[in-house]
């Protein structure tokens, strides 16, 4: 991954327009990540990477995305280093469901919860995970499309 947090904004900025850039991106990114220890999220959770933060607590971190898809456009994460969905296991009950439960405070908070929002899950590359540690998208304060492209 890119390190350097202004080359990764710059590389988000561009890069996050343009549908087939991503496309030519991401199996390259599944390469890299595997040969990469580091992790841009856990470095959000030890504050070494500055973020908007909109709730914390033990388990959980949510932020504002560096890059928003829509009016509001915030990222829901477990503190533990779990890679995606695929990760979960029977131990992660508890936390699974304190995640989503978190994604459902924070959209009445935010003011989203009853004109309506989305919860996006992205997941290994053809899913357009770009970022290997679990997080949930909420997306809202727009009319969506269905499908997503
Ligand atoms: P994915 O593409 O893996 O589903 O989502 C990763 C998200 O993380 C993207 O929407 C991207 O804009 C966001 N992102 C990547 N790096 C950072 C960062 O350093 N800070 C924040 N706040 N968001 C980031
Ligand atoms: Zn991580």
């Amino acid at each position: 991954m890119i390190h350097n947090r202004f080359f990764r904004t710059i590389f988000v900025k561009f890069l996050g327009k343009s549908q087939i850039s991503w496309k030519l991106i991401t199996p390259l990114l599944k390469v890299v990540r595997t040969m990469s220890r580091d992790c841009v999220f856990c470095k959000i959770v030890k504050g070494e990477i500055s973020s908007r933060k909109v709730y914390e607590d033990e388990d959980i971190l949510a932020f504002y995305d560096i890059n928003p898809q829509a009016p509001v456009h915030i990222l829901v994460i477990p503190k533990k280093h779990i890679e995606n969905i695929l990760g979960i296991s029977e131990g992660d009950k508890d936390l699974v469901f304190k995640l989503i439960k978190t994604c459902n405070n924070i959209a009445h908070q935010v003011g989203i919860a009853e004109k309506g929002f989305r919860l996006v899950v992205n997941t290994n590359p053809e899913g357009g995970q770009t970022v290997y540690h679990l997080h949930f998208h909420i997306i809202g304060g727009r009319q969506m499309r269905w499908p997503p492209g």
